[in-house]
């Protein structure tokens, strides 16, 4: 039987286009995309080609945009050019911000969220003040929170101060300009809009600062040594096209319905669940819910047995038995934490397939709670 995989949060399966246009790039003469010669200069237009691709797609000019490994390698630069300096940021950020920052900051504020992990303005107008630079995400990737990019930007521009926003989950899914934001840095990945993993970007608006993290060559001009992922590139700019070109954002709308009509159905079907992630501002796919007395991690494991992949907070926390960090920041308490699991649609998420979670779902969540020492509805 056909798996259903709601974890496209995590990974998302590659697009067909993008798969053609990395098994092209396989038999084509291509060489190293630095060196001067016909190999070298097929390789080197098809990584611009990829670069026009990509800017178009977040509104920046194209060399404004950074080929990195992923959306970690992005996030990890923007600290490094703030190194020893007073960096502000928020307590549900993706760890590739947050101990990256913690790594490397002078002076580090890490902000409080509300229940739906948003930071507030006004805290972010008191500390813009003194930062240097503020990095907020653009979406979470645990609860599908949108954060209100925009007002941050607002506040720090008043005293010049920087801003990046991790948009790894948010590019795709929602519409993303980064002239329209005001960011001074944008990240994202490839593996999370239809593209390969091991490929991802970092936009640098003109002008601003900026440090390498790796040195050696002179690729990227002179901003990220390596010789180029050619591969990598070309299904990243590839992926980006089709998001562009196939108006990504208003498929993925289509995407909420059928999540609002998975939520609906849980908060009615299964006995003392709760919803996570907000009704309003929050990205398409994600929906992070909650079931009383029983642990994500079985029910994770149960549901998988089922043919059903859903995940328990980041999967880069998986294997980790602390309680979700961005859970914890969310203000709930540490057993509501350890009972979320993340389902996360994707664009070809079926109404069979919810109908497939639906008839699990409640028996597995019931066998749980009536193994488990904690008595439901206390
Ligand atoms: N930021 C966020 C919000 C993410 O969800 C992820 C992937 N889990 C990353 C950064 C890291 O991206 P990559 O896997 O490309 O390193």
């Amino acid at each position: 039987m056909r798996r259903v995989y709601l974890d496209n949060a995590a990974t998302e399966k590659m697009l067909p286009c993008v798969k053609q246009a990395m098994l092209d790039a396989m038999d084509a003469e291509l060489g190293n995309a630095a060196a001067l010669h016909y190999e070298g200069w097929n390789a080197k237009k098809l990584i611009e080609e990829a670069r026009v691709r990509v800017a178009r797609l977040i509104n920046a000019e194209s060399e404004e945009i950074i080929f990195t490994s992923g959306g970690t390698e992005a996030n990890n630069t923007v600290m490094e050019i703030f190194r020893g300096k007073r960096i502000v940021t928020s307590s549900v950020e993706h760890p590739s911000v947050l101990e990256a920052a913690r790594a490397r900051a002078g002076e580090l504020v890490v902000l409080p969220v509300d229940r739906w992990g948003r930071v507030d303005t006004v805290d972010i107008e008191k500390e813009a003040k003194i930062a240097d630079l503020v990095s907020v995400m653009l979406a979470n990737n645990e609860l599908g929170t949108i954060e209100p990019i925009k007002e941050y930007v607002k506040c720090c521009k008043k005293y010049n101060t920087y801003v990046h926003t991790d948009a790894t989950q948010a590019v795709g899914k929602i519409k993303v300009d980064v002239k329209e934001l005001g960011v001074d840095y944008l990240s994202f990945s490839a593996h999370k809009i239809g593209g390969p993993i091991g490929a991802g970007v970092l936009y640098v608006k003109n002008g601003v600062p900026y440090r390498n993290l790796m040195y050696g060559g002179k690729q990227e001009e002179g901003r990220r040594a390596g010789t180029s992922n050619i591969l990598g590139i070309v299904g990243l700019g590839a992926a980006a096209r089709w998001c562009w070109e196939e108006w990504s954002c208003r498929k993925w709308a289509e995407v909420t319905k059928l999540k609002n009509e998975l939520k609906r159905r849980i908060l009615a079907e299964v006995p003392y669940s709760s919803c996570n992630s907000p009704d309003e501002g929050c990205l398409p796919g994600i929906l992070n819910m909650s079931f009383q007395a029983a642990e994500g991690e079985s029910i994770q494991l149960y549901l998988d047995a089922e043919g059903i992949c859903v995940s328990t907070g980041s999967a880069c926390a998986a294997g980790d038995i602390k309680p979700s960090h961005v859970m914890m920041a969310a203000r709930h308490d540490a057993e509501v934490a350890h009972s979320s699991i993340r389902l996360s649609l994707g664009l070809d998420t079926t109404k069979e397939d919810i109908e497939r979670v639906m008839a699990v779902l409640p028996g597995i969540i019931r066998k749980l709670q009536g193994m488990s020492t904690i008595k439901v509805g206390a």
